[in-house]
């Protein structure tokens, strides 16, 4: 059989963003470990986005209906998959090099304004819509594979440098979703230790509502006559590497029949809890809980000003959390770009980041989430944006988040207050 002629294409990234890919391979930046919060925050969106097709068209899941992620350590490599939407080969292009997005200036420009009182510059690359690229943060080279359910399996390759190049994967692997494959750099061995990485993890993605699984290594009694730990070696290491399954752990061969022999195999577990934070009790949820989500939902890298999560039942019944920026957020004041404000969930299900119905302009500093029980799981965008329980939903949030200016104005903490009304006093007389 002759092997098919694979067609490597190699292409130029905008100027823009190789300025961004130069500044971000050349930061010398403690907080890289950020990077795993934006590949972990694409990967949900690809599911949420898939999951909200399948509710219109259950067939989009037949390739695979598990919907999850899975993370694991191979040869120096960190690798992030999952069973997302995916991209097509134009959807690569568009998304990862060609066409710079608006943010890409802006965050160049934010970058260099050199404020290094004004912490988290770089952290905030999420806001700015280019936060795949913070994977050069921490590896040398970055390989995506993906496939959408309309195309083949692509594979975008890229060392950071002017150019990266895109083939399509003579032997496909994946049924549906996308495999990013980082290769560490040297010195930032510190993601090949999954124990690390298991604890960045649970600190930045505990909202991520679908399970994030990784491959970790188990100690146990190697004894060769055990066929049920065989079993488990083979089951648990199906889909990982070669050097992935076994390592032999024990060190002294010569008292073999004193000690027992150890070795480890790898096992997938589920590493986050996926209860959605405001479905929880309020209770149960620190402080330092709150606002981990609320950067997680922002992008930003400052604790929030003030919150209100509560749950309306009666007429109405949905869980809202709300969050008051420290800062003005940085797309208030952008006319062109979708404003971002809150996010609807119908029975923990992402319906849409953009629903202008939920809350009035005067008050779209606000950032925030609303999960309703009422809502038909399979009503249409267009359909929801007229839904009368939405404009319901907006009072109440409209009522509690006055009822939040009036608590921040009677804190003892005055300078909050301060605070807050210097930066958002216009949008409050607009109300
Ligand atoms: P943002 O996520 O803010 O749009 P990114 O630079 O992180 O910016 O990602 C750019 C785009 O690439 C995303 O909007 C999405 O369309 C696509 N993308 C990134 N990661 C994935 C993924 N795991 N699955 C599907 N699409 C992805």
């Amino acid at each position: 059989q002759i092997e098919p002629v694979q067609k490597i294409e190699t292409k130029q990234y905008d100027a823009d963003i190789s300025q961004l890919m130069n500044l971000i391979v050349n930061a010398f930046y403690s907080k890289s470990e950020i990077f795993l919060r934006e590949l972990l925050s694409n990967s949900s969106d690809a599911l949420e986005k898939l999951r909200y097709e399948s509710l219109i068209d259950n067939s989009v899941l037949d390739a695979e209906r598990e919907l999850k992620i899975k993370i694991w350590v191979e040869d120096k490599k960190l690798i992030v998959e999952d069973t997302g939407i995916g991209m097509t080969r134009d959807d690569l292009v568009n998304n990862l090099g060609t066409i710079a997005k608006s943010g890409t200036k802006k965050f160049l420009e934010n970058v260099k304004k050199g404020d290094v009182d004004k912490k988290g510059d770089i952290e905030q690359i999420g806001q700015f819509g280019v936060g795949f690229y913070s994977s050069f943060l921490v590896a040398d080279k970055v390989e995506v594979y993906t496939k959408h359910n309309s195309d083949n399996e692509y594979i975008w390759e890229s060392s950071a440098t002017e150019s990266y190049t895109i083939r399509e994967n003579p032997n496909p692997s994946l049924k549906r979703g996308t495999k990013i494959v980082l290769h560490i750099k040297e010195y930032d061995d510190e993601y090949l230790d999954l124990d690390n990485v298991k604890d960045i993890i649970t600190r930045y993605t505990q909202y991520i509502s679908f399970p994030i699984e990784m491959l970790e290594m188990k100690e146990v009694i190697d004894d060769n006559s055990d066929n049920e730990l065989a079993v488990e070696e083979e089951s648990a290491a199906e889909d990982a590497t070669e050097d992935a399954k076994i390592e032999d752990v024990s060190d002294d061969e010569d008292e073999e029949d004193t000690k027992v022999k150890t070795k480890k195999v790898g096992e997938w577990n589920i590493i986050n809890s996926q209860k959605p934070i405001w479905c929880r009790k309020t209770d149960d949820i620190t402080k330092e809980e709150y606002n981990e989500f609320y950067k997680n939902l922002t992008d930003d890298s400052s604790d929030a000003l003030a919150y209100k999560h509560f749950h309306a039942e009666g007429q109405l019944e949905f869980d809202c959390l709300l969050y008051i920026p420290e800062r003005t957020p940085l797309d208030m004041f952008d006319q062109g770009k979708k404003k971002k404000n809150i996010k609807l969930y119908v029975k923990r299900i992402f319906i849409m980041d953009d629903c202008d119905d939920l809350i009035p302009e005067w008050l779209k500093f606000m950032k925030g989430v609303v999960d309703s029980h009422d809502i038909p799981l399979n009503v249409s965008r267009e359909l929801l944006q007229q839904n009368h329980i939405l404009r319901q939903v907006s009072k109440v949030i409209v009522k509690r988040s006055i009822e939040l200016f009036n608590e921040l104005a009677e804190d003892e903490d005055e300078e909050k207050y301060e605070n807050f009304y210097d930066t958002y006093n216009k949008m409050l007389k607009l109300g």
